[in-house]
């Protein structure tokens, strides 16, 4: 069963990441800096080059393969919860090449923002905290507290 919880919209934050950076790390450090525990992501622009995850459900381990390519963000989607106690975002992405063929996958340190916008959707309500999650081996929500 579908565990839902209601949660209210506070404000959000657009910008620019910088050339160079990493683009999972760039997020996630704006997430710190403004105190983010909750809320959602989106993006678009380009990488230098990208690495992403596939998480085997067999045996309950992410492969993580390189792209040593520039491509385009088509779409950026991610979350932002709680885990360890710090705000940890939760992303996939969809990248495409230069004949407009599609990668996709759960995004990873070590894809490099060449240009990138972003937007910051802010939440509140109850605290979304990531554990381990015995029958997938992921850090999902606990959420039957
Ligand atoms: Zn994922």
């Amino acid at each position: 069963m579908a565990t839902i919880r209601e949660i209210k919209s506070v404000k959000m934050f657009m910008g620019k990441l910088a050339h160079g950076a990493d683009l999972l790390e760039e997020i996630t450090n704006i997430c710190v800096d403004k105190d983010i525990c909750l809320g959602r992501v989106e993006a678009l622009g380009a990488v230098k080059k990208a690495r992403l995850g596939y998480y085997n459900q067999q045996d309950h381990v992410y492969r993580f393969y390189d792209l040593n390519q520039t491509l385009e963000i088509t779409n950026l989607t991610g979350n932002i919860s709680i885990k360890d106690s710090v705000p940890v975002v939760h992303a996939h992405v969809t990248l495409s090449d230069k004949d407009g063929h599609a990668f996709g996958g759960h995004l990873a340190p070590g894809t490099i923002v060449f240009a990138c916008e972003v937007a910051i959707h802010v939440l509140d309500g109850p605290k979304f905290e990531r554990g381990l999650d015995q029958e997938t081996g992921l850090p999902l929500w606990k959420m039957d507290e």
